[in-house]
């Protein structure tokens, strides 16, 4: 496909799950197709992509309905 722009390693297209947060709130996308560097392990987001996700969590559950909601625990460092 194309390069990696770190390291010109080799890209690919794969299904991930993303995290990422939006707030205080964390949010997981499964099967996300994502461009990845099979050597440094970069991901590139198409504008497509990230604007659908971009979506998905501003309107949250109006667009679509999570089909699992996770607990996360969350630990103070000190
Ligand atoms: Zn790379």
């Amino acid at each position: 496909m194309s390069k990696c722009y770190f390291c010109q390693g080799k890209t690919k297209i794969k299904n991930i799950n993303v995290d990422f947060r939006w707030g205080d709130k964390l949010f997981v996308v499964e099967n996300v197709p994502v461009e990845v560097c099979g050597q440094c392990g970069e991901r590139y987001y198409s504008a497509e992509v990230s604007q659908k996700l971009d979506n998905l969590v501003k309107r949250g559950s109006i667009v679509q309905k999570p089909h699992q909601t996770l607990e996360v625990p969350v630990f103070n460092w000190q």
